[in-house]
């Protein structure tokens, strides 16, 4: 047979070209990490929509975060050419649960102006029942709870939770609170996480020609999904059962939110002909860096060993290093990252250096010494940039705007800005609301009419405050949606109507009054123009690529979403891995702070990893010690060149108690060294042999390592293949530069 041609696989292995151009109809890539899964299943799109000549709106593609969709998108977009990447119905299992649902969700009796609760509304709408119906059950245990039943894909539904529950009597009050809070949720027309997903596969499986067109499914992280997402993975593909699936066994780290490895022993099982491919060259880390990852992984018993091999020299010795406290860790994280700089002249920025945390509550001391230092720094994950007080109240401004039904976002902002109602009287109307059955917008229409039924006892101040600054411009602003929906116009946009709304409600005032340090307000303030900044990102986006749109079925009918504002507000929902600035959009290099969670399936040249102590990893409330262990592997193979773990002797609550490197690390100990990192040049030369490596096969070189090439370089308006020549050009000037300072000796290392 011919050997198959096509831009695409160049540079490829051959274990990963067989993958992208697998004929089975299933294939499963079971592989360690920086492998080169994600690219393998990049190139594999590409290679089905531009070689196998399968439309790009017939392809699902699933990743795991916003973020991974987002890059993938471009790198496939800078292969097809053409905006085709528009097409593809691309994004985490949730945001395109969510598209299917606003198209289709009429059909199985949905609202299709549903809003979603994120982790956050769940959470408060579960401690708000709880204290209501004096329930004596932990909120958060509870939620947990309740999205595990969820999961469970085929018994989904309250009921059969209830039954499983009447078994003891503390289900029992769990029970009744996932009543509640679903019921709760149907009545705002609200659909959590989870709802997204058991919604969607109910859609699928009573409608299943919603997906009659889709041709192939594609899953990155497949270790991670869950059982719903597993139906709903059979569920896309099953007119045409075609599946390509990757995945790490070794890497799944999200057991504590139902997700199942044995998922991947389930593909196989059910689907016998799987064309089962393993990568075994590891592109991402140096030698070193991997020796340490796979002596940690190693210690799992259980585990199912792949062969990963190496294909970097030996590097720099990962560093393992004790600190009295945590402020002085992080002071010590901060020096390192000037002194490597430093070294390494401008070959790596603040963009090549990530912080990778257990918990998001350890980032304090870590932004401080940042800051102090006037390192700038993005924070990813968990550290959630919509979780801020001054945006939230104005994504609950929108969500009202949106759905005036919906009565949790409603009272949240009822008094502000402040408008003299008390938390008593909020309470009052919530329960008149309740009572009447009527929503709260309903019962506040009442009262501003002056409506002698209204029970709860409002001053006259505060309803004059009520209706002036609360529901007159929110009624404006929906009465401007409506026309424009009536006579097909465009509704207004996006930016227009938030800014409409901070002048309507003096917003800039309220923060000052609120907040007088003017540090403070100047920097909420910031955020809510930065806020501002990503609706009108949204927007252009949006009119680029009719991203949100699934192409026509015969047959069934459509609902088009015209507005931005749901969109909006989905993608703020669903973006649980958001950052707090627009990264794409910075010119400037960034240190990355992420949970580990966050950085999955990321690399940096640069890597530390603090706090690795017994306790913190493996956490105190950690159920799992092997998840733990993976996560800490997770971690360390994000690093391609340099790897830091390090750990505070004595613990932030001052007891005097003496923190325990982390039994995970301590069998270890051999791999590490026992100074500083060796920067010498050898290893310097690794580093950029590493990073030149990366050169053929991305052609996004220019966003990642920015360093590498001068603004007025201005390399873009050329052709990709001419851009990459460049580039290269470009790199090798660069490098050889760096070379002239290198011994002559030490050159052959580099272009040998
Ligand atoms: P993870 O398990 O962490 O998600 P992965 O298996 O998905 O890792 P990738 O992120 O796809 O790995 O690849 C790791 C790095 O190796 C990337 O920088 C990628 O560009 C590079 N890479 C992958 N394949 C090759 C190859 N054949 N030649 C050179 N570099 C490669
Ligand atoms: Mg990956």
């Amino acid at each position: 047979s011919q050997t198959p041609s096509h831009p695409i696989l160049n540079g490829l292995n051959d274990a990963q070209r067989r993958a992208v151009t697998s004929e089975a109809a299933t294939v499963a890539i079971l592989a360690g990490p920086g492998s080169g899964k994600t690219h393998t299943l990049t190139a594999r799109v590409v290679w089905l929509v531009d070689h196998q000549g399968i439309r790009p709106e017939d392809v699902i593609v699933a990743t795991f975060t916003v973020k991974a969709a987002r890059e993938m998108k471009e790198r496939i977009g800078k292969a097809l050419g053409n905006g085709r990447e528009n097409k593809l119905i691309l994004g985490t299992f949730h945001s395109i649960a969510r598209r299917y649902l606003a198209a289709y969700g009429r059909h199985i009796g949905l609202n299709p102006k549903f809003g979603i609760a994120d982790a956050n509304d769940s959470s408060e709408i579960i401690k708000r029942i709880c204290k209501r119906l004096q329930l004596a059950i932990d909120p958060a245990g509870a939620r947990a709870w309740i999205s595990k039943k969820k999961s469970k894909g085929n018994e989904a539904t309250p009921k059969s939770a209830r039954q499983e529950a009447s078994k003891t009597a503390g289900l029992q009050e769990l029970d009744t609170c996932y009543h509640e809070y679903q019921k709760h949720l149907e009545a705002s027309n609200l659909l959590d996480y989870d709802d997204l997903l058991v919604k969607c596969v109910d859609l699928l499986r009573k409608f299943p020609s919603s997906v009659s067109n889709i041709q192939t499914v594609l899953i990155d992280e497949y270790q991670d999904t869950n059982g719903v997402q597993y139906d709903l993975m059979k569920l896309f593909a099953q007119h045409r059962q075609r599946i390509t699936t990757v995945g790490d066994p070794d890497q799944s780290i999200y057991g504590w939110r139902s997700a199942e490895i044995r998922n991947l022993w389930k593909m196989l099982r059910e689907y016998p002909q799987t064309d089962e491919i393993s990568l075994e060259e590891n592109y991402r880390s140096s030698q070193a860096i991997l020796d340490l990852s796979l002596e940690i992984i190693k210690q799992d018993q259980k585990r199912y060993n792949k062969a990963l091999k190496p294909t970097h020299n030996k590097g720099s010795r990962p560093v393992l290093r004790r600190l009295k406290s945590a402020s002085a860790e992080a002071d010590w994280i901060v020096s390192e990252i000037r002194r490597v700089l430093v070294m390494s002249g401008d070959m790596l920025t603040h963009n090549d250096v990530a912080i990778l945390l257990r918990s998001a509550a350890l980032s304090r001391h870590i932004e401080t010494s940042l800051g102090k230092a006037g390192i700038p720094y993005r924070m990813v994950g968990g550290f959630k940039f919509y979780e801020r007080a001054e945006i939230k109240v104005l994504i609950d401004y929108l969500r009202v705007i949106h759905q005036p039904k919906n009565n949790d976002a409603l009272a949240n902002i009822l008094n502000v800005p402040r408008r003299g109602i008390g938390e008593s009287s909020i309470k009052g109307l919530l329960e008149e609301a309740e009572t009447s059955s009527l929503s709260l917008w309903d019962v506040l229409t009442k009262h501003c009419r002056g409506d002698r039924t209204a029970k709860t006892k409002l001053t006259k101040q505060a309803e004059q405050q009520l209706s002036g600054s609360l529901l007159r411009p929110l009624q404006d602003i929906r009465r401007r949606i409506d026309e424009a929906n009536g006579s097909n116009q465009t509704p207004f946009g996006l930016v227009e109507m938030i800014e409409q709304l901070l002048a309507k409600l003096n917003f800039q005032e309220h923060l000052k009054k609120k907040y007088p340090d003017p540090d403070d307000h100047g920097q909420r303030w910031a955020n809510v123009q930065e806020f501002v900044n990503l609706a009108a990102e949204f927007e252009r986006d949006m009119r680029r690529s009719n991203e949100d749109e699934l192409p026509e079925i015969e047959g069934l009918d459509q609902t088009r979403e015209t507005e931005a504002l749901p969109r909006f507000l989905a993608n703020v929902a669903l973006a649980s891995d958001a950052q707090t600035k627009d990264d794409e959009g910075q010119r400037q290099p960034l240190v990355t702070i992420s949970t580990i969670h966050a950085a999955k399936g990321l690399e940096w040249p640069i890597v530390f990893v603090p706090a690795v102590y017994d306790g913190s990893i493996p956490h105190t409330r950690a159920e799992d010690g092997d998840e733990e262990r993976r996560l800490l592997y997770v971690a360390m193979t994000r690093a391609q060149s340099l790897l830091y773990l390090s750990w505070p002797l004595f613990g932030a609550n001052g007891n005097g108690e003496r923190n325990q490197l982390s039994p995970f690390i301590e069998p270890a100990s051999r791999f590490f060294m026992s100074k500083g990192p060796c920067l010498d040049r050898p290893v310097m030369a690794e580093i950029a042999r590493i990073l030149r490596r990366k050169l053929p096969s991305e052609r996004l070189i220019y966003s990642s390592l920015p360093a590498m090439f001068s603004p007025e370089d201005d390399l873009f308006p050329v052709e990709p293949e001419e851009a990459s020549k460049v580039l290269e050009h470009e790199f090798d000037r660069q490098l050889r530069r760096y070379l002239e300072e290198v011994p002559r000796t030490k050159r052959p290392r580099l272009y040998g």
